[in-house]
């Protein structure tokens, strides 16, 4: 069963996708990990990524595609969770020709909390765990390193990160359509989790998948 993660950047997409991968064992594939990844390991791809990210623009199809294809191929669990993928309908299309997609959890917060958990969110530049500053005393607690701000959360990029969303990702709720689901993530997270849970262990029930 593969799932999608669909919400403007800040929704907690990476948790959701955290909690299912440790959980059921979904193979976790985030498209934006993968792109800073390109930049740290300085790859071919490296240079131009970082260009795009740094607007807060989407990297190229081609670019992204190759770096999705080569992590579907690689990974074999009971599904995947597409963390930023797909951002808008032609990658929605290019999807479909590789795996199916089974159904789409839509995390929904409003503007002002994106803003605000945007403009607090830290991540440890070395193993990457994601935080919110109000929650640590800067420094990572898997591994005490201090925590960085990610370029793309500067407010200035990440408000064009959201006018993206807005017109090239939004759309996406109307074409997968049925396939939505919406989970409210604006105030309690563990409310917002166990509605997760509930959701795919139904839909696990339905396809009689066990895990
Ligand atoms: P994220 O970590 O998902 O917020 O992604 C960070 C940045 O990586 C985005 O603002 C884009 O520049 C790039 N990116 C991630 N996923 C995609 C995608 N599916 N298509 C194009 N660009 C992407």
């Amino acid at each position: 069963m593969n799932i999608v993660l669909l919400g403007k950047p800040g929704a907690g997409k990476g948790m959701f996708a955290e909690f299912l991968q440790k959980h059921y064992g979904f193979t976790h594939i985030s498209t934006g990990d993968l792109c800073r990844k390109n930049i740290r390991d300085n790859t071919i791809y490296g240079k131009i990524v970082e260009e795009h990210i740094s607007k807060g623009q989407l990297v190229p199809l081609e670019i992204i595609l190759d770096m999705l294809k080569s992590e579907i191929k690689k990974e074999a669990s009971i599904g995947f969770i597409l963390d930023g993928f797909p951002r808008n309908i032609i990658q929605a299309k290019e999807l479909e020709k590789i795996v199916d997609v089974n159904a789409v959890l839509m995390i929904d917060v409003p503007d002002e909390i994106i803003l605000e958990r945007i403009s607090n969110r830290r991540i440890c530049p070395n193993c990457h765990k994601i935080y919110n500053l109000k929650d640590t005393n800067g420094k990572c607690l898997e591994c005490g390193t201090v925590l960085v701000k990610r370029a793309d959360d500067d407010l200035k990029i990440a408000k064009n990160r959201l006018q993206v969303y807005e017109k090239e990702t939004k759309p996406l709720i109307e074409y997968f359509n049925k396939k939505i689901i919406v989970i409210d993530n604006s105030s309690q997270i563990d409310v917002a989790i166990s509605k997760v849970k509930e959701i795919i262990d139904n839909l696990l029930k339905k396809t009689g998948e066990n895990v």
